[in-house]
């Protein structure tokens, strides 16, 4: 049974694209979803291509690096199972694939958690919009996994922004 901070973790049988998607995680594999038609990467996972509304689609590996592109700092869990490890950073991500497509403001952006070397929630200090990140992967167990990221050890894009105390 796959389960994530105790809480069992069940993909509906209808639900192709997110079961795929966890087993590539549980392989160690980042993927995302690429158009056959128009060749353009996409996240969140869903079932057409946001840019040309194709259905079909193929995974394709990336490299899990990026910078942070955005993030919060959740203090009040929506679920009862995420109490213990509040406070804990999601940060949106920018991954280097696909940056400035399909315009100059846009990019590949993925969301996860940001935790530290022991997977814990990465300190609310270290986290900040501009630092670099890589991806790593939580066991869900089950053959599934859940892609999430932690700091890498590369210089920030530009200046690191923080909330201010
Ligand atoms: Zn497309």
């Amino acid at each position: 049974m796959a389960e994530y901070l105790g809480v069992r973790v069940e993909v509906a049988s209808n639900d192709p694209e997110h079961r795929e998607f966890l087993e590539a995680a549980g392989r160690g594999q980042f993927v995302v979803q690429r158009c056959p038609e128009c060749q353009k990467l996409r996240y969140p996972i869903g079932s057409a291509c946001p840019f040309c509304q194709s259905l079909g689609y193929e995974w394709a590996e990336v490299s899990g690096r990026g910078t942070i592109y955005s993030y919060e700092v959740v203090h009040h869990g929506i679920h009862p199972s995420f109490r213990p490890i509040t406070p804990y950073p999601v940060v949106l991500v920018e991954l280097d694939e696909q940056r400035g497509v399909p315009g100059p403001a846009d990019g590949l952006r993925v969301l996860g958690l940001l935790v530290d070397a022991e997977g814990r929630p990465e300190d609310e200090e270290r986290t900040g919009i501009g630092a670099r990140v890589q991806v790593e992967f939580a066991d869900l167990g089950d053959g599934l996994g859940l892609p999430r990221f932690r700091l890498a050890d590369e210089p920030p894009e530009g200046e690191v922004w923080r909330y201010p105390d």
